[in-house]
């Protein structure tokens, strides 16, 4: 089901590449295996998939050890700075930062352990209360601040969409983070670069790839629908 699954989602990135004039390499795929069993992951890592996202610091280390060495996994849950030092060497990006306080912690323990970690910052383009993530006004003042830190580097953004009725209804929030990304890389802060945009998910994501995703973020369509019990 999984490699059925990869292949079906494969061909979407392919077309939405294809709709946007852009080359399919721009884009990577992040399986999002939260609350899938690992047996799920190796199935998807034999099929090819070497970007893993979770969003729960325990789940991850759990994982990490299971599969391979090369797999690439990605931070995508909004992440408790008391709990950065278990994962900061682990993880190959950290998707969901959205604050000074957050950027310090990664930054002291990236520093302690001689490595620089590879960051987005979260911007909440909706404006939606439950939603974690700075907003688009803020989203510029908080990437010079977080520039200054040592052993951190910033890759981009990311945003989570809101749940609605139509992909099309997320397309201006796509939009709107990708305008957001060019107008920081103008500023030519050091020690920023804004090439990576991490938006869309299942619903959304061909969506997301003609507006610029340069990663999508797919669990539902890849693994199936998740059972939180
Ligand atoms: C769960 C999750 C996803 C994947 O969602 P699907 O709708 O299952 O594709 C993507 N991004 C984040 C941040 C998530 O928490």
């Amino acid at each position: 089901m999984i490699g059925e699954n990869l292949k079906t989602v494969e061909a979407e990135i392919c077309s939405s590449c294809r709709r946007a004039s852009r080359n399919r390499d721009e884009v990577t795929l992040i399986a999002v295996s939260k609350t899938m069993p690992v047996s799920m992951l190796k199935e998807a890592y034999a099929e090819g998939v070497r970007d893993f996202g979770e969003n729960k610091v325990q789940e991850l280390m759990d994982k990490i050890p299971q599969l391979p060495a090369d797999v690439r996994w990605h931070m995508i849950g909004h992440l408790q700075r008391n709990k950065v030092k278990y994962i900061v060497d682990k993880v190959s990006l950290i998707h969901s930062v959205d604050s000074l306080r957050l950027a310090e912690e990664i930054s002291q323990e990236a520093s302690k352990k001689g490595i620089t970690a590879n960051i987005l910052i979260e911007v909440n383009v909706a404006g939606e209360e439950s939603k974690f993530g700075t907003t688009v006004e803020e989203a510029c003042s908080l990437v010079e601040s977080i520039a200054k830190l040592p052993a951190i580097s910033v890759k981009g953004l990311m945003t989570i969409a809101p749940y609605t009725e139509s992909p099309e209804d997320n397309r201006h929030y796509f939009h709107r983070l990708k305008q957001l990304s060019v107008d920081i890389q103008q500023k030519n802060i050091d020690n920023v670069n804004m090439a990576t945009l991490s938006m869309g998910m299942t619903r959304d994501f061909p969506v997301a790839i003609e507006e610029g995703a340069t990663y999508v973020r797919i669990g539902t369509g890849i693994f199936g629908e998740r059972d939180y019990q």
